[in-house]
């Protein structure tokens, strides 16, 4: 933010985007994908539907009723209304999967379990604690008190959803309600978007890949793995292209293997301005860099371009934390765009009171880690993680919660509020 005074702080960077901007011009370079995979109904838990869903016949299909008890004529029950009790003869059984074939005479009822057929000329269903059975169970009676309103325990053809309405829209990712509405609708099988290829590697000669023994100067390669966990919840088809050194013709050829095997292409690290970033060099020999650096911390270095050809290119800090922070802010909505989710879901974001004070200079937004909980008086309360640095991947694994603080923010007092915006809920 160009507000006067953070003109002259360390933080601010005229060449830096807004998070804001920066998110909304890379949503509008993702052309959602197209084709049609059909999958069975179970596959497509997590994917994207590719055309709208529409329902071929009533759910449920069939007048049935809500409660074990007895169908009947409500209008013979009402003539009976000033005697002691009510009493009707039964005539039959109507259970689930087992409809009534007979008539329904005057004065009668059908014994009825859920789920099961009420008979046409039916129109009330009594609840089985409401009546009292006669000892040869043949007759019921009833208490005038007891009688249901008219219409009562009875579920209408098309009352969940009726034929030829819209179930799920295109575009919809696909949970597991939806997984089972598929399947009340009779859909074995289910289009969805063909999976979206992400291939990704780590760059650095200091790193060390799993099953090395660390040389002095070196640390395990992380960003693969936090991106593979990344990327396995949106349930992409991921390539994960090993460690890259700093170079530029090893990049090169980085790039040149991603390009076979992925529509969008995520490297870490050697995007900033050090003497072994080569990064953005081979990105605007391949293609173009449509961007660099963000107005956040942590992952102020970050690249989005295009190769030529068109696949996308983001360039991800090589700080571990910056990682997941730019993934999540930025990576992740770009490819549910490009996955062909619609619409994309807003972030959730709460406000809470901060128990702990907040380090920070005005220049940059701020995404610092929290544990997100609720008080006493069932306010939403957070308390930072401890140290922020962007190296300290620790951070994030005891969080669960991003603290959102805005460009002009200083230091934020303890008792203030903040906004927060969950993750990993639920997991
Ligand atoms: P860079 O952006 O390449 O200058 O890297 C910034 C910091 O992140 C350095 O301390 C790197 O050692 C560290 N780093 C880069 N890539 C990784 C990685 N894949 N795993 C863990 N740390 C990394
Ligand atoms: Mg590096």
């Amino acid at each position: 933010m160009t507000t006067p005074h953070s003109v002259f702080c360390d933080d601010y960077d005229p060449n830096s985007l807004s998070i804001a901007e920066a998110s909304q011009r890379i949503l509008q370079a993702m052309t959602p994908a197209e084709g049609v995979e059909w999958v069975s109904v179970r596959s497509s838990l997590g994917r994207v539907l590719a055309t709208d869903l529409v329902a071929p016949h009533d759910v449920p299909a069939h007048r049935n009723s809500a409660m074990d008890g007895y169908a009947f004529r409500w209008q013979d029950c009402d003539d009976q209304k000033n005697t002691p009790n009510i009493a009707l003869k039964i005539v039959g059984i109507s259970a689930a999967g087992h409809p009534y074939q007979g008539p329904l005479p005057e004065r009668a009822a059908v014994r009825i379990m859920t789920g099961a057929v009420v008979p046409n000329e039916a129109d009330t269903v009594v609840m089985q604690e409401r009546i009292t059975l006669d000892e040869s169970k043949t007759h019921l009676t009833l208490s005038p008190d007891a009688l249901p309103a008219l219409g009562a325990n009875i579920r209408h053809p098309g009352e969940d959803l009726k034929a030829q309405v819209m179930a799920l829209p295109a575009g919809r990712l696909i949970r597991p309600a939806d997984v089972g509405l598929a399947a009340s609708l009779g859909c074995a099988e289910v289009p969805v978007r063909p999976k979206l290829r992400v291939a990704f590697f780590s760059t650095g000669d200091e790193l060390c890949s799993l099953g090395h023994t660390p040389q002095v100067g070196q640390v395990f390669d992380s960003n693969r793995y936090t991106l593979f966990g990344m990327l396995e919840q949106l349930n992409v088809e991921w390539h994960d292209l090993g460690v890259v050194k700093d170079s530029p013709e090893a990049l090169e050829e980085a790039f040149q293997r991603a390009n076979q095997c992925a529509d969008v292409i995520i490297s870490s690290g050697g995007v900033s301005v050090g003497d072994a970033d080569f990064v953005r060099g081979i990105l605007d020999s391949l293609g173009r860099t449509v961007f660099w650096k963000i107005a956040i911390k942590p992952g102020r270095p970050f690249a989005y371009g295009q190769f030529t050809g068109g696949k996308h290119f983001f360039g991800l800090p090589g700080n571990p934390v910056a990682v997941m922070v730019t993934f999540y802010q930025i990576v992740r909505p770009a490819i549910m765009r490009l996955q062909g989710r619609h619409p994309l879901p807003d972030a959730l974001i709460l406000k809470a009171q901060t128990r702990t004070a907040l380090k920070k200079m005005p220049g940059r937004f701020e995404f610092q880690r929290g544990v997100l909980s609720m008080d006493e008086n069932a306010n939403w309360q957070v308390n930072a993680t401890g140290e922020q640095g962007s190296g300290m991947l620790s951070s994030m694994s005891l969080a669960n919660c991003f603290i959102r603080l805005p460009e002009s923010a200083g230091k934020i007092e303890a008792g203030s509020w903040v906004e927060v915006e969950p993750f990993n809920y639920g997991l």
